[in-house]
C-alpha cells in the first residue's frame, strides 16, 4: 500500500513550522505524492497567519510541479461547543479543512461529555473534512457514539503520523479510534502533520500501527490515487 496524498502539513506561515510552501510541495513531488494539502493553523494559534493569508491562497496554482496542491487550514476548536476559530466566509473558500483540538486553546475544563459534545459539533460542521488527531487523553470522547456520526456525515478520521512521535500519550486512544473506525466501516485518512519538508509523506509509524490491527486498506481514503480522486470528485473538489 502506498499513501499518495499528505493532507495535513504546515509551512513557515504557521511560524512554528520551518519550510516554505515551495519546499513542502517540492518534497511531495520528490516522494511521488499525487497531492499535498497546505493546512496552516487557524487564527487562534499564537503566531498563525491572518485573514489575508487564507483568502489569498489562490495565488498558489492548483498543480505545482505535477503535485495537486489543496488549499486548506487546520482550524482550531476554541470551545467545547465545538466552535472553530475561522469565519464561515473563509472556510467556504478553502478546499481542505482539518479541525483539531489543541489543549492550550480551550479554556473550559474538559469532561468526557463536553468533549463528546465538541466532536459531535464538528461532525455537523459542513466545512470540516478531516477530524484531526483526536486521540488526546484530556479530550477523550465517546468513540462508539461519535464515530458513526462522522461516517454518516462524510467526515474523515485522521490517523496522524506525528502522534506516534510527538503525542505518545495519545497512541492508545488513537488505536482505539482506529478499531472503532474498522468496526463501523468509517473511512480514515493518514497524514504526516509535517512541520518540515523532509517529513512530508512520512506515514510509516501510522501504517505500522494500522497493520497491527489489520486495518482494511479500502477504508484508507488516501491509500490509492483512484480512491483519493474519487473522494475529491464526490466532494466537488477539482482533480
Ligand atoms: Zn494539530
Ligand atoms: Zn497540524
Amino acid at each position: 500500500m502506498k499513501i499518495i496524498a499528505d493532507t495535513h502539513t504546515h509551512t513557515i506561515a504557521s511560524t512554528h513550522a520551518y519550510s516554505t510552501a515551495q519546499e513542502m510541495i517540492g518534497a511531495a513531488a520528490e516522494k511521488g505524492l499525487y497531492a499535498i494539502a497546505l493546512t496552516d493553523h487557524g487564527y487562534a494559534m499564537p503566531g498563525s497567519p491572518g485573514r489575508w493569508f487564507f483568502e489569498s491562497l489562490g495565488a498558489i496554482p492548483p498543480v505545482v510541479g505535477g503535485v495537486r496542491v489543496l488549499k486548506g487550514v487546520e482550524a482550531n476548536v476554541i470551545n467545547l461547543d465545538g466552535e472553530l476559530d475561522m469565519p464561515e466566509r473563509v472556510l467556504k473558500r478553502l478546499e481542505w479543512v482539518v479541525a483539531s483540538i489543541h489543549g492550550g486553546l480551550i479554556e473550559e475544563e474538559p469532561s468526557f461529555e463536553r468533549s463528546t459534545n465538541a466532536y459531535l459539533a464538528l461532525a455537523e460542521n459542513p466545512y470540516v473534512r478531516v477530524i484531526g488527531h483526536s486521540g488526546t487523553p484530556e479530550f477523550k470522547y465517546d468513540y462508539e457514539k461519535v464515530i458513526p456520526v462522522f461516517k454518516k456525515n462524510g467526515k474523515l478520521v485522521e490517523i496522524n503520523n506525528n502522534t506516534f512521535h510527538f503525542r505518545k500519550d495519545s497512541c492508545k486512544n488513537c488505536m482505539e479510534i482506529a478499531r472503532v473506525c474498522k468496526a463501523t466501516g468509517t473511512p480514515i485518512i493518514i497524514n504526516s502533520d509535517a512541520h518540515f519538508s523532509s517529513r512530508v509523506g512520512e506515514f510509516s509509524s501510522a501504517l505500522d500501527a494500522l497493520r497491527e490491527i489489520d486495518f482494511p486498506e479500502e477504508l484508507i481514503i488516501n491509500s490509492s490515487e483512484s480512491r483519493f480522486k474519487a473522494y475529491l470528485s464526490e466532494n466537488g473538489i477539482s482533480l
